[in-house]
């Protein structure tokens, strides 16, 4: 059995996660489950799961939470409150598997503290290693830890590598990665159409059902920009070796092309089980709940270069991965201020990589050298975008 804790449980990804769990119960316990603000959704988790912890970011929430699982038969779930908790269960020596599955930014430290305490971690929260890349990398290394990544692009292209491949490693033959994108709900819009696009449209993702974050990337393709710099990191490949190519049925995750003009690609339905299933048995294969690919049905796969004059965020972090140091931070942070005001309605859509690209250009890149240097430009990468934003 292995002990397994989600931070980010009641998400799209954690909630994926539990169903593979469920169908695979023997093989696993939860040891933690947190969220930040769905205690009703982290409740009926508990019920069903009985971890030993339970973790409600917000203290009011958590004592609101408290009161309620105390009257089920979950009532020995112990719950805790704040950061530090994420953290704190992160590192028990119960939990043998840790997926980072929080959100943004937000997930930075706790996704740390698992490197740090040696877990296998099973990565969703890309930010994270947009944001920390280098140091990340590093603090996984020193400590043996196991990083595997949830992302469905990044988990094919880590089961296209050699085998006995470690993450952070450069894998020998390789010509260079192909990240597939499938463009998201507005590829084939004209830009001008672009400009009145809601934030329903934006969320209203042809192939997969994610968090509204992660949705409104897609719709930018500052997903594929990020999952550009966390490819980098996560296979230690300079951004000339990284294609991004559209590809709407997201059927092929990913692919890695071999010098010796082999290209390995990874099929299958659009649907997180799947990574989140090889992940948690790695190097072992269990059942997903997900059917079986029909290539019948699937009989169209079609391919095409992304944009970059409509979709600008992708150019951003391509420059941003270039650029190193703390330019992947403050385009991260940028862009979280800029979805969250576009959820909020108070940008347009093609405001959201206008206002990145003004907070990147009102920005000095510094090397991202210690943990204090990245999380001050994250604040201050935060701050700037909201006067900018005030400005609009
Ligand atoms: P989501 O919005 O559905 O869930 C986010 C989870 O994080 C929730 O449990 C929420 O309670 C928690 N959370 C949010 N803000 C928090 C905060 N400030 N502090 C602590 N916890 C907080 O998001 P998601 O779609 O599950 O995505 C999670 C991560 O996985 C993101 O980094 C995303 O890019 C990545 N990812 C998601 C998918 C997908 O299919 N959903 C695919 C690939 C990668
Ligand atoms: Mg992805």
């Amino acid at each position: 059995m292995r002990g397994v804790c989600i931070l980010g449980a009641t998400g799209s990804i954690g909630v994926s996660t539990l169903d593979v769990i469920r169908l695979n119960i023997k093989s696993y316990s939860v040891i933690a489950l947190s969220a930040n603000k769905n205690i009703d959704r982290l409740l009926e988790q508990c019920i069903e799961f009985k971890p030993a912890y339970a973790v409600v970011v917000d203290a009011d929430l958590a004592e609101d939470f408290r009161k309620k699982i105390a009257l089920t038969d979950a009532a020995d779930t112990e719950v805790l409150s704040g950061f530090e908790a994420l953290e704190y269960v992160a590192q028990l020596v119960e939990t043998d598997v840790v997926v980072a599955a929080i959100v943004g930014a937000a997930g930075l430290m706790s996704t740390l503290a698992a490197a740090k305490a040696g877990k296998t971690l099973l990565l969703a929260n890309k930010e994270s290693l947009v944001i920390s890349g280098d140091l990340l990398m590093s603090v996984v290394k020193e400590n043996n830890a196991t990083l595997l990544p949830l992302d469905s692009e990044h988990n094919a292209l880590f089961q296209c590598m050699p085998s006995l491949y470690k993450t952070g490693q450069t894998a020998k033959g390789i010509r260079k990665i192909i990240l597939t994108a499938s463009g998201g709900p507005f590829l084939n819009m004209n830009l001008s159409d672009l400009k009145k696009v809601t934030v329903e449209q934006a969320c209203n993702h042809p192939n997969w059902s994610m968090g509204q974050k992660i949705s409104v990337d897609s719709a930018t393709m500052m997903n594929k920009g990020l999952e550009v710099i966390e490819a980098s990191y996560l296979f230690n490949l300079r951004a000339d070796s990284i294609d991004v190519l559209v590809h709407p049925q997201s059927i092929i995750h990913s692919m890695v092309d071999y010098v010796d003009g082999s290209v390995l690609a990874q099929l299958g339905n659009p649907d997180m089980r799947t990574p989140i299933a090889h992940a948690l048995s790695w190097p072992q294969r269990q059942d997903s709940g997900v059917s079986a690919l029909n290539f019948i049905v699937n009989n169209q796969l079609s391919f095409e270069a992304p944009s970059y004059e409509k979709f600008p965020c992708l150019r951003l972090a391509f420059d941003a991965l270039e650029a190193k140091g703390t330019a992947p931070a403050i385009l991260n942070a940028a862009n979280e201020i800029a979805v969250d005001a576009f959820l909020s309605n108070k940008i347009g859509f093609l405001e959201i990589a206008t206002l990145i690209e003004k907070a990147i250009n009102a920005s000095t890149v510094r090397l991202a050298d210690s943990i204090e240097t990245i999380l001050a430009v994250d604040r201050e990468t935060r701050e700037l975008t909201a006067q900018l934003l005030g400005e609009c």
